[in-house]
This record gives C-alpha cells, structure tokens and sequence, in this order.
C-alpha cells in the first residue's frame, strides 16, 4: 500500500474529535514498532524522519524505502503518512518529496515571516503538484530534540493566517508553548490563542513537543484543534530506560538482536497508549465503514 498524505486522515481526525499521532523514527525498530502498533490498533499512524536524522538513517530514498519494503512484509493495510519533520531547506523538501515522501513540513520558523511564507510557498506548490501535503511552523516550538535548539516564541494569529491564505499549506504547527524533548515543570500551552488560530487559519493545527504534556492538557488541545500530535522524546526515553535494563541483567550478552528486541516490545507500548490517548483507536474501519 502507498503512503497517503496528511489530509487523508487529518480531515476526518477533525471532523470526529480525535488526533492522528506522528511517532519519529531512529532507526528500523522504531519503525517496526510504530507500524506494527498501529495495525493492530486498527488506527491511522504517521511516521517521521527529524531532517536532523536523515543522513544518520541513511538518506531520502533509504527512508522511503526502508518503510515502504516493511509495509509489504508487514501486510501493512492501515494509512500510513511517511513525513519529513522539521525540513531545513526548500531544497531538502523537494529531496523527499522526490525520494517519495507523502508529506512535508518546511520549518521557516526561525526566519522573518515573510521569508517563512515565501519559502513555505515554494515547497507547498511544489509538493501539491506531487500529491504530497506540507505542514509549516509559526512561533518557535523551544526546547532540545535531535540538535534542534530554540526559546518559545507564541505564534502570532495574524501570521498565521497571512501564511496559511498565502501558502494553502495543509496542517499548521502553531507554537503555543509545548517544548521539544524533556520539560522543565508543568507545560503551559495557550488555549486561548490556540481557539482563535484554529478557527481563523481554517486548517488543522499540529502539537510539536507532546511529550510530557498531561492527558488533561493534551484533550483540550485536540478539542480546540489538533489533528496531529507528534511524540518523540518519550519512545526514545523508554527505549534507553529499556536498553540500559537490559544491560544490566544481561551483562554477558553481546548479540545486538537480543539487546535491542526488549525495547522494541517497550516503544510499542509507548505507542499504543498514545495512540489510545488521542482516540486513533479503530477509526480505519470506522472510516471506511462511512465511506461504504
Ligand atoms: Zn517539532
């Protein structure tokens, strides 16, 4: 089964209440993991490669084809978006798009927002004439994930929606106070602006940084707007914490495969409870069943 993009799944996320989760990948047991979760949950899924980690994993094409090839072993027939997260450059953009990516995100965040636009415009009609969808940034998400350093900047409504009329990207990553990687006490997300950029952008709004963030908190921001929540930190901390038990107990052990197989089996978990959490559960059948 091809990879589809971000609007065949975020469109019915919105219109039912519930977020579709994007797991990064750093290496093939995080994709088993993630694939496999999702099949058994019966539930849409979105794997990530970090722009920061693409070389690390091998490149472009190696990723597409990586996922795409355990797709097939797999019997993989849940959707499935393979998405480029946090993309550096316009030209990286087009690279996985080309090397069969089904979605985007440009992160211009860090540029004046007129260059964010004008950058985020090239990519976005680019991947629209491909049937690929983008997902672009406003406001700086802060924190430390894969070398990606940055303060909190809230999101402006007014660029927001200038950057969403002029581009027609498909999703929109507002940052409203979430971190990436490790939080420093309780998140405090801006639920009142996150209200107003939701229903004034018009397109469905992405968590970056959902590690960490209480359930009580993650709820309110799918009602107020998210359709995609991306997790990252937390698999990757329950792979450590697994690996170095692992070590432990095994102190004698060499064999990479029997290493390594425990944490596979420990970011499944992580998966299903977000999965569960953001109520992905069963909703391809359900989509399907609608459509017959
Ligand atoms: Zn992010």
């Amino acid at each position: 089964m091809a990879f589809v993009s971000l609007n065949h799944c975020l469109k019915d996320a919105r219109e039912n209440g519930y977020a579709v989760g994007q797991f990064n990948i750093n290496g093939l047991i995080w994709i088993q993991a993630i694939l496999r979760t999702a099949e058994r949950l019966d539930s849409p899924v979105i794997v990530a490669a970090s722009d920061r980690l693409v070389d690390y994993l091998g490149g472009f094409k190696t990723i597409a084809g990586m996922v795409d090839h355990l797709m097939e072993e797999m019997k993989i027939t849940v959707p499935v978006v393979l998405h480029l997260d946090h993309g550096q450059s316009v030209e990286r953009c087009f690279a996985a798009v080309d090397a069969g990516f089904s979605s985007v995100m440009y992160d211009g965040s860090h540029l004046p927002i007129k260059e964010n636009i004008q950058n985020t415009k090239k990519v976005a009609d680019y991947a629209h004439s491909k049937w690929v969808s983008v997902e672009a940034e406003v406001g700086s998400v802060g924190g430390m994930e894969d070398g990606l350093v940055g303060g909190i900047k809230y999101a402006d409504l007014n660029e927001c929606v200038e950057l969403v009329s002029c581009t027609k990207v498909d999703a929109l990553a507002a940052a409203l106070g979430s971190v990436h990687g490790k939080y420093q006490g309780e998140p405090k997300l801006g639920f009142a602006e996150m209200e107003a950029i939701s229903k004034e952008a018009g397109v469905p709004l992405v968590l970056h940084g959902a590690s960490g963030i209480p359930s009580q908190q993650i709820q309110k921001a799918i009602a107020l707007g998210h359709a995609k929540i991306n997790i990252n930190t937390e698999c990757n901390l329950a792979w450590r914490k697994k690996m170095a038990e692992t070590l432990t107990e095994n102190p004698e052990v060499f064999e990479p495969r029997a290493l390594t197989l425990p944490s596979l089996v420990t970011i499944e978990e992580v998966v299903e409870e977000k999965m569960r959490e953001f109520g992905s559960v069963n909703r391809v059948s359900e989509m399907a069943a609608k459509r017959s």
